[in-house]
């Protein structure tokens, strides 16, 4: 099992308000497996995500990454996390805009204390595998929405993370590139990264091997396809 979610609660105080955003989800994911994750906006999708990827802890309940029970992790306990373990994929691709694509690619190496020279090889090699060579200097603005995402995925597998977790990788790019993007998941989960997507496109869902739904912060239901 990559990861295993027991009995996650995440309330957010709003005021003197307790509102209950999770309610005891369970979940887990083997490894190698790639799920996909439905729900409706405002349903609990981005902060289970964030829980998954270690930007957050819940209130309640058990979370294991690897084996690991990141709920009694310090903040540089689940930095070293995010960096080691897993990659990320945003809706809004989450690119530093001054920075060509080699740079935001290497970037997370920098953090990883790669030396120069290391970066600069993995980099070219991250963005060539996502079929981006010709675009190595280019900034995010002189790129398509597609390329942004493909520079999006060479950053958040350059270190070989495991896990991979995409919140609407999709959600605002046209159907070519988000079918290009579904093509490099595709690869990715063959080789054998573990996948938890988020999309509210069935379409896209399709690609995972298991759907999950999630509504008003629970789990509601698992159907494999
Ligand atoms: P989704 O990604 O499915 O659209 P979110 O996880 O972003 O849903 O939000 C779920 C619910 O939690 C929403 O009602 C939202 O308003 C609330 N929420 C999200 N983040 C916070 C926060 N930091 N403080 C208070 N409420 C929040
Ligand atoms: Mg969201």
């Amino acid at each position: 099992m990559i990861l295993e979610l027991q009995n996650i609660c995440k309330d957010y105080i709003q005021g003197k308000m307790e509102v209950p955003v999770l309610q005891d989800i369970c979940f887990s994911l083997e490894k190698g497996e790639y799920a996909a994750v439905m729900g409706p906006s405002g349903s609990g999708k981005t902060t289970l995500m964030n829980i998954i990827g270690c930007l957050d802890q819940a209130t309640r309940g058990t979370y294991l990454l690897d084996g690991r029970d990141v709920g009694s992790c310090t903040e540089n306990q689940m930095s070293d996390i995010r960096l080691r373990k897993i990659g990320f994929v945003f809706q809004n691709f989450q690119l530093l805009p001054r920075q060509s694509a080699l740079d935001n690619v290497a970037l997370p190496l920098i953090y990883a204390g790669v030396s120069r020279k290391e970066r600069q090889r993995r980099a070219e090699a991250a963005l060539e595998r996502v079929g981006l060579s010709e675009r190595m200097y280019f900034k995010p603005s002189q790129l398509s929405g597609g390329q942004k995402q493909r520079v999006a995925i060479a950053r958040a597998m350059v270190n070989h993370p495991e896990l991979l977790l995409a919140d609407e990788p999709t959600g605002s790019l046209d159907s070519r590139s988000g079918e290009q993007v579904m093509e490099l998941f595709g690869e990715l989960h063959r080789e054998g990264v573990s996948i938890l997507m988020i999309t509210h496109d069935p379409g896209i869902a399709a690609y995972a091997d298991r759907t999950v739904e999630i509504r008003d912060g629970r789990i509601r239901g698992e159907g494999a396809q």
